[in-house]
């Protein structure tokens, strides 16, 4: 009989009690992420330097604050205007990085997939290292 089977005592119990203690423990984990994900996207403030990386090798780490221009060894041109960088002009066929919009905010990137070129706006424990 199948009744007999969801009677057995120790069986039904302790399998309950993992599903409820699972339950308990993946909410717990959904709400620990939610919350960190709230806490970095606050802390999540504009930045105030950018690194030009050539593939994965660093180019130079400029200020956002100072309107330039930086060549890349002539595949492309990064501009930094009103607190904000973008590529000007690029070799590259498609010109994605070209028409990516302007960046400023931690952790923001535009890449430039044919030529290895990564703008990157650093997030902030990565700054406190770097100091
Ligand atoms: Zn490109």
């Amino acid at each position: 009989m199948p009744t007999e089977a969801m009677r057995k005592p120790t069986g039904s119990r302790s399998m309950n009690r993992t599903a409820v203690s699972d339950l308990i423990l993946v909410s717990a984990v959904v709400i620990i992420a939610l919350v960190l994900l709230v806490v970095f996207s606050i802390n999540r403030a504009d930045g105030s330097v950018f690194e030009i990386t050539v593939n994965g090798k660093v180019y130079g780490t400029y200020d956002l604050n100072k309107d330039t221009e930086i060549d890349v060894y002539g595949l492309c041109v990064v501009c930094v205007k009103d607190g904000e960088v973008f590529m000007k002009s690029s070799t590259c066929k498609g010109k994605d990085c070209v028409h990516s919009k302007p960046i400023s905010k931690s952790g923001q990137t535009i890449i430039c997939l044919p030529n290895g070129v990564v703008i990157r706006v650093p997030g902030e424990s990565e700054v406190d290292a770097a100091i």
